[in-house]
């Protein structure tokens, strides 16, 4: 009996066996994908509800905070 599961980074059907050392993903290329968009903060972003104005406001705030920060940065 094999167990598959479909792929969280392309949904493709894969086995979900020793012989798949990529499990849960199809391959080498989504399981680097995926792990590239964990580190880029892509999931954060999206996982992160943005329900009322002041939550809006405190975010754009602070994102304009890192974006002068970071210009600093760069300026030195
Ligand atoms: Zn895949």
């Amino acid at each position: 009996m094999t167990i598959k599961v479909k792929c969280p980074q392309c949904g493709k059907e894969t086995e979900y066996s020793e012989k798949n050392p990529w499990r849960p993903f199809c391959c080498e290329r989504c399981k680097i994908i995926d792990l590239g968009a964990w580190a880029n903060g892509d999931y954060v972003i999206a996982g992160k509800p943005i329900e009322g104005d002041d939550d809006l406001d405190i975010s754009s705030e602070s994102l304009a905070k890192g974006k002068l920060h970071s210009k600093e940065k760069i300026s030195r």
